[in-house]
């Protein structure tokens, strides 16, 4: 590693606007404690657990320090079985919604939410191992062995081993075996040598023993660096997001607004697009705007739709959420829970409020609020990230029920117990329940609706 430099750009991160001092010094403890495999893929919530600091300070320090030569960002793809690492690139333009484990030879389709996860690693000028970042198998597939061996050499380990079918692989070159464990139990130490040739292959590619301890041994001849795990090779479910170290989703990432400001051109190749499981969708519109129209002129009502816009973004973003796109006098904005999107039309809906009080009549802006969770695909439409689906169309219709100043949400949104926490914490209560024929969408959906509810000036 460049110690020099590492300083030098650490220091240049710390004179840019918007860094936070003490995330500085934190990300500089952990990159000079860490060991070289940490550093090849850096966990913003790694560094922030260690450090005790907010995650959203640390990923936005580690956004800024890529315009510093400190930082590369790194999307990376995991395989929902295994967790192995199956794609990574640099830019979202090279993500594809097929992927496959070489592993588990299974294909599957890559979730934002869940299987894309967004790295750190130090600028290459900085350090350059070589060799791509590798994950380490989560503790819930048992994961023994872990040994790396140059080239030309033998590494060692002892594992203990029962009846059953095991993994042996390594991440690096991505070649595998399958280690079975079968018979009586064997008092003694058994020995079985695997040999990393060129390409992707382990030989042998199958071995069998007897419960107990085994000496495994590696021999590299085919790769600058190998290495091998053991695990259990009895993987047919995903593995449940809760079993594996807190990632930084993909669909997180671009919540950051630092995020769109520098990399908001980056975008998915236009004949692509990604599964995201569940996200949730709100749309504002300003309700008698052809009236404000007739009675302000074009150009003052343009002004006035232009700066809610304004307004809207800047709310929406400080309570985590991503302003998609505005369609006439709309906004489709999108948020990770419904507790958030609740917080951030709260805060609209308040701040309109204090500000038409300041206003002549003409010019008081009422919008209506709508609310929609469920799954989509993220696309790309016009050079934009975009969501497409029947969430969207949903949230778009549930908008329709509101009147002036009030929000409408789904079943699928009013039933969260994250939503209903966060409407007891504010001014939100009293959903009236209607059953409603939402065009496009069908009959039957039921659809909660309320007000802000008016509260004395400490509000
Ligand atoms: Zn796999």
């Amino acid at each position: 590693m460049d110690g020099p430099r590492l300083e030098l750009c650490l220091s240049r991160l710390a004179k840019r606007p918007g860094t936070d001092a003490s995330v500085v010094n934190a990300l500089s403890t952990w990159l000079t404690q860490s060991s070289p495999f940490e550093r090849l893929r850096i966990s913003p919530h790694s560094v922030a657990e260690c450090g005790n600091l907010d995650v959203h300070a640390v990923v936005n320090a580690f956004l800024l320090g890529t315009q510093v030569e400190l930082f590369d960002l790194s999307w990376e793809v995991h395989c929902p079985r295994c967790n192995m690492l199956t794609e990574q690139f640099n830019d979202l333009a090279h993500a594809r919604e097929q992927s496959s484990c070489p592993m588990c030879e299974f294909s599957f389709r890559a979730d934002l939410s869940n299987q894309i996860e967004v790295t750190f690693s130090l600028n290459r000028a900085i350090e350059d191992l070589g060799f791509p970042p590798v994950c380490s198998p989560p503790a819930i597939l048992d994961p023994r062995g872990n040994i790396a061996c140059p080239q030309g050499q033998y590494v060692s380990t002892v594992v203990e081993l029962a009846q059953g079918q095991y993994r042996y692989f390594c991440p690096l070159t991505r070649s595998k075996g399958v280690l079975d464990v079968a018979g009586i139990q064997s008092e003694e130490i058994q020995s079985v040598t695997v040999t990393q040739l060129a390409g992707n292959e382990l030989a042998p590619r199958a071995l069998t023993v007897r419960p107990g301890r085994i000496q495994v041994v590696l021999h590299n001849v085919g790769h600058p660096i190998s290495g091998l795990w053991i695990h259990t090779n009895r993987l047919s479910e995903d593995l449940p997001l809760s079993a594996l170290k807190r990632r930084l989703s993909g669909l997180e990432l671009l919540h950051y607004p630092i995020y769109q400001r520098l990399f908001g051109d980056r975008v998915l190749s236009a004949r692509e697009r990604l599964q995201v499981s569940s996200v949730t969708i709100v749309f504002t519109d300003i309700t008698g705007s052809t009236r404000m129209y007739e009675e302000l002129g074009d150009p003052q009502a343009y002004n006035l739709v232009r700066d809610h816009f304004e307004i809207i973004q800047q709310i929406f973003e400080s309570c985590g959420g991503r302003l998609v796109k505005t369609i006439g006098d709309a906004v489709m904005a999108s948020f990770l829970s419904n507790r958030s999107a609740l917080r951030a039309v709260d805060n609209a809906q308040r701040r309109l409020e204090q500000y038409s009080q300041s206003v002549p009549n003409a010019e008081r802006l009422q919008l209506r609020f709508g609310m929609h969770r469920g799954p989509a695909i993220m696309v790309n439409l016009n050079g934009q990230m975009d969501y497409f689906g029947r969430t969207v169309n949903k949230a778009a219709r549930v908008q329709t029920v509101a009147r002036s100043n009030e929000l409408s949400v789904s079943e699928e949104v009013f039933t969260d117990p994250d939503f209903q926490a966060e409407c007891s914490a504010s001014f939100w209560s009293d959903f009236r329940k209607s059953v409603e024929d939402l065009k496009g969408i069908g009959g039957g959906q039921l659809v909660y609706t309320a007000q802000r509810r008016a509260v004395n000036a400490t509000s």
